[in-house]
């Protein structure tokens, strides 16, 4: 994720990756209380560009709050740093991770010591570029009344890591996950979509995190022209689905092939999920979503 030069920003110095270090007593490491973003730039007509920086910044700002960390740093500022940091290491098409972290404290409280770390690499697409077969994990998604899940924490991708693991031990690309009710909530770094007759489907909020990504295929959806119905399903009902796809910063849009070995009736290429990809690539890069051939 580093090379010899690499920058990051810490604490309010610009630091060597390789040089920058941490406490071992740090609160996070330990407890998994601190929170985090997943952001991409894209090289853009109008030069290098941080898609939907503010709402990710939002959401980091929400994340500390909930989580009680103190976060000083307003969206404008994180947003300023995010491309000097792009320009120390003259990224473009690149990942973004800010990581607010909490210093030396055993206790189960969150200290006042807040560190602020924002690091970038180039990145190619998370899932890659092959349809993907799921499984329906047996891990559900941490209960909403256990833990702020609107939030993203670091503790919280423990039960990602767990999914995918045993997702990729039974010989599967990645994991679906359920919710503490047994409907499908979201993959174990992305949100799931399927569509049936023409129609998009996803869940509603509540019980997953609240995807920059699947709000910009709302957007895009609707510019397309193709509905989208918000409702809890099951992994039974996904099985008679035509097709899906998983939606998030790090995958974009990212095609499904199967879940649990039923594979999906439509062809990707033929998929509404497919233009969508297509028109998601165009917004972030803010060509005409229409023409599919720039891609
Ligand atoms: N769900 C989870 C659990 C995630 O980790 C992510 C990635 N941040 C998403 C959904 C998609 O969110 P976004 O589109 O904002 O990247």
């Amino acid at each position: 994720y580093y090379k010899e030069n690499t920058q990051v920003f810490l604490d309010g110095n610009w630091l060597l990756a390789s040089e920058a270090t941490t406490n071992l007593y740090a609160q996070t490491l330990h407890y998994g209380n601190g929170v985090f973003e997943g952001i991409r730039s894209y090289k853009t007509e109008d030069g290098v560009q941080v898609f939907k920086a503010k709402e990710h910044y939002e959401r980091l700002k929400y994340s500390a709050e909930v989580m009680h960390i103190d976060l000083n740093y307003s969206v404008d500022e994180l947003t300023k740093l995010t491309y000097e940091l792009l320009e120390r290491n003259n990224l473009e098409n690149a990942y973004i991770r800010p990581l607010v972290y909490l210093g030396e404290n055993m206790a189960l409280q969150p200290t006042k010591e807040v560190h602020v770390l924002l690091a970038a690499w180039e990145w190619g697409r998370y899932l890659g570029d092959k349809q993907l077969d799921l499984i329906t994990s047996s891990y559900q998604r941490p209960n909403p009344k256990s833990s702020h899940i609107q939030a993203k924490v670091v503790g919280h991708y423990t039960n990602s890591i767990l999914a995918t693991t045993e997702a990729k031990q039974k010989g599967f690309d990645e994991a679906l996950l359920l919710d503490m009710n047994g409907n499908v909530a979201e993959g174990p770094g992305a949100n799931f979509f399927y569509e049936k007759d023409e129609v998009l489907y996803t869940c509603p909020l509540g019980n997953i995190l609240s995807g920059i990504t699947r709000q910009t295929v709302f957007e895009l959806a609707e510019e397309l022209g193709f509905e989208v119905i918000e409702k809890f399903f099951t992994p039974e009902e996904v099985y008679k689905a035509d097709a899906a796809f998983f939606t998030g910063t790090a995958v974009e849009i990212a095609g499904i092939n199967s879940l649990d070995g039923r594979k999906f009736k439509l062809k990707w290429e033929d998929s509404m999920g497919y233009d969508l990809s297509k028109a998601y690539k165009n917004r972030v890069t803010k060509r005409e979503y229409k023409n599919f051939e720039l891609v």
